[in-house]
């Protein structure tokens, strides 16, 4: 099986990279800097050209190793040709040992080529529907096994989205900063009145005069829900900006806020004081926009969420994708043998034991109902499993 490679021994492409590396191989990888915008087609023209291409550049972004040492017997592996999909393997001259160039990397549990991921999380980052990720990915014909493939990726994605956010501290405001925050009801509109299991609530707040923002899905709207919420994501001294909904009661003074309400039964802005909320108001919006036509897996919410809240916040850059694998790569770090998570979902939250004194042994079921008012004109389908 391995004897056509081994007859290709000549072959410049047969190793890329190795201890005593040719100092040919040595400038060939120092010529290479791929630096251009990271577009599908330019990844097709710079770099899909060929595997060890696609190798230098995903081991520039740190999203496979660069070295590998033999488990055995510690000297640095060489990566050798082969017939498999990736084209290269690592291999330790003393022979015990050949280990997959995924190892441990983000693409460790697949079958997909290399470039496929790519594209595929390309399509992800761009907003592209799952349907054109298929057909720019160039799958399969198989278009079920193709659709699952697709849709796996995009999960995957998200979750880097996510660990990608927690990386940096996500908490937005601060003192002589402004962050408007508001309770959307998601969902489809109820046709009859008495059953409101179609709707979800989300809570969000936005940064003004940035693109900073979070959003949660919440199983209600009380302040033993909301507020662990806001010192999360809420940076002590914030001035805060909400409506008169009654779980904000008490959040003026509390953790340094400053808080200011509108009144939305009345007015957008409220007259005397000129305070508004318009910019989370539109963020819901964009949020609905960005949810699958098709509806979406009220389990898989936050996630939706996460990758919009990175995209808002990152995806605007310049290099965006580029700074995108480069994270993915810190989460997913090949020369360490379990990923880096950086999401804390434990109740690992700023002044918890005070929120829970001011609570106290308040009720959850006085907040859960919604009325047509809460519901936005884009609605959607969410499916319970
Ligand atoms: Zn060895």
């Amino acid at each position: 099986m391995l004897s056509t490679p081994k007859r290709r021994a000549n072959d410049n492409d047969k190793i890329i990279s190795t201890r005593s590396a040719s100092k040919r191989a040595k400038k060939d990888e120092e010529d290479i800097s791929f630096d251009f915008k990271y577009t599908l087609s330019n990844l097709g023209k710079y770099v899909f050209l060929s595997q060890s291409l696609t190798i230098l550049f995903l081991q520039g972004l740190g999203l496979i190793s660069k070295e590998k040492k033999c488990p055995d017997c510690s000297q640095l592996m060489v990566l050798k040709a082969d017939h498999d999909v990736d084209k290269y393997h690592w291999y330790c001259k003393c022979r015990s040992k050949t280990i997959t160039i995924r190892k441990n990397s983000f693409f460790e549990n697949s079958k997909l080529q290399l470039s496929t991921i790519i594209k595929i999380v390309y399509c992800f980052f761009n907003n592209m529907p799952q349907q054109y990720a298929i057909h720019e990915a160039e799958i399969s014909d198989d278009i079920s096994k193709s659709s699952h493939t697709i849709i796996d990726w995009y999960n995957f994605s998200r979750d880097a989205c996510r660990e990608s956010l927690f990386m940096n501290n996500q908490q937005i405001g601060g003192p002589g900063v402004v962050v408007e925050i508001d309770e959307s009801a998601f969902g489809k509109r109820k046709y009859n009145r008495g059953r409101i299991r179609q709707t979800q609530w989300v809570f969000g707040g936005v940064e003004r005069g940035s693109n900073k923002l979070f959003l949660v899905s919440v199983p209600n709207r009380s302040k033993k829900t909301l507020w662990p919420i806001i010192t999360k994501y809420i940076k002590p001294g914030t001035t805060i900006i909400s409506d008169c909904w009654k779980s904000y009661k008490g959040l003026n003074g509390f953790n340094g806020y400053k808080h200011f309400t509108v009144n939305h039964s009345e007015n957008f802005v409220d007259p005397t004081t000129g305070y508004h909320t318009n910019k989370i108001e539109g963020s819901w919006f964009h949020v609905k926009r960005h949810l699958p036509k098709t509806g979406a897996k009220r389990h898989l919410l936050n996630s939706y969420f996460y990758s919009f809240m990175y995209k808002r916040i990152y995806g605007k850059r310049q290099d965006g994708f580029k700074d995108f694998l480069q994270n993915i790569a810190k989460v997913f770090d090949p020369n360490s043998e379990q990923p880096n998570f950086y999401y804390d979902d434990s109740n690992n939250i700023p002044l918890y034991d005070q929120i829970q004194d001011i609570v106290g042994a308040e009720e959850d079921t006085d907040y859960e109902e919604y009325d047509d008012n809460d519901m936005d004109e884009i609605n959607f389908f969410l499916f319970d499993n």
